[in-house]
């Protein structure tokens, strides 16, 4: 499957893909549905009021995909495959049509990416086994990390939706109570333990009803698509506050995404099983399936003092010990409903193996094994004011690609008063 478009076999936004967002441009700045294709972003709302995409009402004239995700997952597919259509190589309709193709087509250089939804709800998970063993042999106990319910339910906490931004937004270094190992008593300071997370995250499409569990055999209907995140962490604040309730102001002063949603269509062809669980959770955690998706992911930091980004940790989506779909089981097994738009986060992605871990505090191990940049020779144990830290993930099919963009965000210094 080739597009007429010149596409590189290395793009994140092959024809396979076509994720979808929201954007405006300096002509137009109404917010409006496009799809990525290559280095284009496509107007969904020109195609639609042109008659070329065909919905049972107006979705795309729409600030964000809310409308869409109502029409259910069969419209979604049967969309993403009109939209494909549309850009074969061999299909002439746009591509022997100059005036309507560059209506339509988008430079992304000329796009203003925002929020794909206005999201009520947001919920990160703490699905790795690497991330929770690493972490529980940090804090807890090195000979038995895990804590007792881990292994029987996808351990997650209630974040903050009204702080999550969309990539490239500047994070301000926050302030907040600190009490270190040696001080009696705590005081009010920037962090200096500034962290990232890399995690995917999964968009609800479908409202579920309150009081009614979603099985887990009906799972995927509500799940609209995926997308990158960074779940910025003081950990210095939250080793203070976390106990017993778990994280609240050291993680909710920011969260990043990546403004593409990828769907479910576009991941099928890289499902691998799931790792196997021992021991086997309760019925409504078990499917007959379980699947997980390759997805390579890395995150890659520049210093200010640096003129290119440096990898510094290369992990798998498929590393996850909790699907997607146990998730969501598991969130709505006490009757607590979904709604469009609600946003479900994986928890940082880390392998067994140290290049993969997924966040400072576990490539550091907690400050005491500091990371050193090829470049410049820096060193890290944290973040530092100026550090730009790119989180990127991309599936490899055979010649093209399926990506889920990246998140940036730089570090700036915490305010004053
Ligand atoms: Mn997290």
């Amino acid at each position: 499957m080739r597009s007429f478009l010149s596409i590189a076999a290395d793009s994140s936004f092959s024809l396979q893909n076509l994720p979808l967002g929201v954007f405006s441009t300096r002509d137009m700045p109404t917010k409006r549905v496009g799809a990525r294709l290559g280095d284009f972003v496509i107007d969904l709302a020109f195609l639609e009021a042109k008659g070329l995409l065909v919905t049972p009402e107006v979705v795309f004239d729409h600030p964000d995909l809310t409308a869409f995700m109502g029409l259910g997952r069969k419209v979604w597919a049967q969309i993403r495959k009109s939209l494909m259509a549309l850009f074969e190589a061999d299909n002439p309709v746009l591509r022997d049509d100059s005036a309507v193709l560059a209506r339509c087509l988008v430079a992304v250089s000329d796009a203003r990416l925002h929020m794909p939804a206005v999201i009520g709800d947001y919920t990160d998970f703490y699905s790795s086994m690497g991330h929770a063993r690493n972490v529980g042999m940090m804090f807890r106990d090195k000979d038995n990390p895990l804590m007792p319910n881990w292994k029987h339910l996808p351990v997650g906490y209630h974040g903050r939706a009204s702080s999550i931004v969309p990539s490239g937004t500047p994070i301000v270094r926050p302030c907040g109570q600190v009490k270190g190992n040696d001080e009696a008593e705590p005081s009010f300071r920037p962090t200096s333990r500034m962290d990232f997370e890399l995690e995917m995250a999964f968009w609800i499409g479908k409202d579920s009803e309150l009081g009614r569990p979603i099985p887990i055999s009906q799972a995927r209907d509500y799940i609209f698509g995926v997308t990158l995140l960074n779940d910025w962490s003081a950990r210095d604040i939250q080793s203070w506050e976390y106990m017993p309730l778990g994280p609240f102001v050291s993680k909710s002063f920011s969260t990043s995404i990546s403004p593409w949603i990828v769907s479910l269509e576009a991941l099928a062809p890289f499902e691998v099983e799931a790792p196997e669980q021992d021991p086997q959770p309760l019925p409504y955690l078990c499917s007959t399936k379980r699947m997980q998706y390759d997805v390579e992911l890395e995150v890659l930091l520049k210093t200010s003092r640096m003129q290119r980004f440096e990898r510094v940790c290369l992990s798998n989506f498929r590393n996850l010990y909790w699907t997607m779909e146990q998730q969501l089981a598991h969130h709505t097994i006490t009757g607590c409903n979904m709604r469009r738009g609600d946003l479900l986060a994986s928890g940082t992605v880390s392998g067994m193996e140290p290049g993969s871990y997924g966040c400072l505090l576990e490539l550091a191990w907690g400050g005491t094994q500091p990371l050193t940049l090829k470049e410049t020779g820096e060193t890290r144990v944290f973040l530092e004011d100026g550090d730009e830290v790119m989180l990127r993930g991309w599936c490899q099919g055979d010649g093209y690609r399926v990506g889920l963009g990246d998140v940036t965000g730089v570090v700036l210094p915490a305010q004053k008063d």
